[in-house]
Parts: structure tokens; sequence; C-alpha cells
């Protein structure tokens, strides 16, 4: 076992006992340590104490669904939330992402991918703050400065608030102004690890970035769509 979690702690924030205990058995003999929520109400209280690292949220709970939960964390944190959704509610994925989740996975889950997907969300989730670390690395893009270090963006002088993801797509294209690059490419690249296929990932992260980028998300300068091919970063 790994004794290189021993300082992440992870919320578990999941109404069926079963699976929370189970999660919970899991995580221990990982080396992670855990805090445990039963319904949305308490489960956002333990998320806004703020001193984990990362939050597993159940969509179906109690007192506050998980969408609830998810917005009202990323008012005012950027913490790595992991959704847990049912197989069948392929719609609370996308919703999710919207809401500002990281990652989701799909219940049923094996014990091991879980596992694979909370090490990869904290790395990921670590990552700016060594790269905070480094030199001012700033593109300019007109209007558009884009800090590829140190993960700002400034639109007309005022900085945007993007989230990791939308980010790291953000600088994933600009850095290759002009080449399109297909939804799997970019789920590969951007996400980083095997994301069992749903580009629809992709688009949902477009989206957003688009509402906070460009003038007029409906007419984009920036993100272009490749009909029946993907996105790239237009050059300016
Ligand atoms: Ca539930």
């Amino acid at each position: 076992m790994s004794t290189d979690n021993t300082q992440k702690k992870i919320l578990i924030i999941e109404d069926e006992v079963s699976i929370s205990d189970i999660i919970k058995f899991n995580l221990t003999k990982e080396g992670y340590r855990t805090e445990t929520a039963y319904d949305g109400k308490a489960g956002l209280e333990k998320a806004l104490a703020g001193d984990c690292d990362l939050i597993l949220l159940d969509v179906m709970l109690p007192l506050m669904d998980g969408f609830e939960v998810c917005k009202k964390v990323r008012e005012v944190s950027s913490i790595p939330i992991l959704m847990l959704t049912a197989k069948e509610e392929e719609v609370d994925k996308v919703l999710g992402l919207e809401l500002g989740a990281d990652d989701y996975i799909t219940k049923p889950f094996g014990m091991r991918e879980l596992i694979a997907r909370i090490k990869a969300n904290i790395r990921r989730s670590e990552f700016p703050k060594e790269q905070a670390e480094l030199p001012a690395d700033v593109k300019d893009f007109g209007n558009l400065q884009i800090d590829m270090n140190r993960y700002e963006v400034r639109k007309n002088g005022k900085p945007l608030e993007l989230t990791l993801r939308e980010f790291e797509l953000l600088r994933y294209l600009a850095e290759r102004e002009d080449k399109v690059f297909s939804r799997e490419q970019l789920l590969e690249e951007v996400w980083g690890y095997e994301y069992y296929g749903d580009i629809r990932t992709v688009d949902v992260t477009v989206r957003r970035l688009r509402e906070k980028l460009e003038d007029d998300p409906g007419d984009p300068r920036y993100i272009m769509t490749k009909r029946g091919i993907g996105y790239y970063f237009r050059r300016q």
C-alpha cells in the first residue's frame, strides 16, 4: 500500500451506508483519511470546513441533492469534486460537469477505478500550485492574455475565473493555434487518462469556456468548431 496518501483526506458524501462504508474501508486501506456525511446539508458543511483534499459526491441525497452541494461548494472553493452518478442518469454527468464537478464515476464502479480517479484528480489539483511557483509565461492573443504557467487568463485586462479543466483545455488549444483536435484526442490529452469515451465532456467544457471567454459564445472568435471533426484555437 502506498504511503504518500496519508496526508490526503477524502470527504465521502453518500447516503447509502453500505456504499459509503465500502468506499471508506478501501480508501483507509490505501492510506487516505476519510470524513463521511450522509445527507447533502451535512456534506456541504463539512466541505466548507475546507480541510479535505477531494469530495466524492453522490447525486441523490436527502435534504440537498449533489448538484446543489456541488454548486455551493464551487462558489467558494476549487477543491476537486468527483460525482457518483447512476448508470441510467446520463444527464446527471453533463449537469454535474456544468455545475463545476471535475469528474464523475458511474455506479456501480470498481474500487480500483475509483482510487485511480481520486489519485488523478488530486494530482491534477496540486499541479497549478507547483506551476504558480514558475515565472510568468504570458502569451498574448490580442485582447486575450494567457499565462501558461500560472493558470491565469485575462481578457481586456480583466481576469477570467476558469476552472482547472477549462484552463487546461484553453491552454492546450492555444499552444497549438489553428490545429484541429478531435474530441477523443482532447479527452486523452487534456483529461489525461482513459475517459471511457464520453466525448460530451469535451463539448460541455468547450461551452462553459466559450461563455467565459467569448463576447458572443454563439459566434466564437477563439475556440472554434471544425464541423464533424472537433475544435481548434483560431490564430488571432
Ligand atoms: Ca444516494
